[in-house]
């Protein structure tokens, strides 16, 4: 049994705001998803590959669960000894996803994000970085072990699906419910019901001529939140799918 497994691995550092155009992240799956079986080949001991690419079938069709082993197998080499046997949801929140990844004597916590997976701890530690618990609304650590308990097998599976196929905002990636990632053409202003990207309320409730830098984004985020964002609805989508560019039809 290994222990210490990627001690090397800096800690995260969590941007949640960018995304890369579908065009590019469609074209990264299709690389992604052919070198998780070549990971596999060539990286797990020939007893496990079978049972391997078994687990990879099942998650194939999710681009979350592609992202996460092509990592977990492309940065490990000691990958040879422990295949992923299981993936499981911890959290999800505006297109990041809070995962556990399962071998035969492990269990780790991935947070998969702008096409990224990153190792965060090993489960049992739990997150303690504050911007990934405050991401997924945990108050502390403690907040986290008491909502998810300890045991991995009782969490949520990942889907087998592309979660991407249901209903979520065309430009920025959300669920219904949730608010878009700051900076969503999509995204309604809660002042004036514009689109929030196009109007002029962020100058005129910061009071200044122009947004220069991130502090005033975070003081806009803030004003943002105090009034109420409007969360993304289903019927928000444009209709046609080149949309987000263009000005939402209402
Ligand atoms: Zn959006
Ligand atoms: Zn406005």
């Amino acid at each position: 049994m290994k222990v210490g497994l990627r001690v090397s691995m800096q800690p995260v550092e969590f941007v949640p705001r960018t995304r890369e155009s579908e065009t590019m992240s469609g074209l990264r799956e299709e690389l992604d998803s052919l070198d998780v079986t070549l990971l596999i080949e060539y990286g797990v001991a020939e007893a496990d590959r079978e049972k391997a690419l078994g687990v990879y079938e099942r998650f194939k069709n999710n681009p979350v669960a592609v992202r996460l082993l092509h990592d977990y197998y492309a940065d490990l080499p000691e990958a040879r000894e422990e295949m992923a046997v299981d993936l499981r949801i911890v959290a999800e929140k505006q297109g990041s996803t809070l995962a556990v990844l399962q071998t035969p004597s492990h269990a780790y916590l991935y947070l998969v994000a702008d096409d990224q997976a990153l190792f965060v701890e090993e489960f049992d530690k739990g997150v303690t970085d504050q911007t990934l618990l405050h991401h997924f609304d945990f108050n502390s650590v403690e907040d986290f072990r008491t909502k998810i308990g300890s045991d991995p097998e009782e969490l949520p599976p990942l889907s087998g699906e592309d979660s991407a196929s249901q209903e979520v905002c065309v430009s920025c990636g959300v669920k219904p419910g949730e608010y878009h990632i700051l900076g969503c053409p999509v995204e309604q202003c809660p002042w004036c019901e514009a689109q929030l990207n196009h109007c002029n309320c962020r100058f005129d409730q910061l009071g200044v001529g122009s947004i220069d830098d991130e502090e005033q984004l975070d003081r806009f985020e803030d004003l943002l939140e105090a009034k109420g964002r409007i969360a993304f609805k289903a019927e928000d989508n444009p209709s046609y799918p080149t949309a987000g560019e263009d000005p939402p039809p209402f």
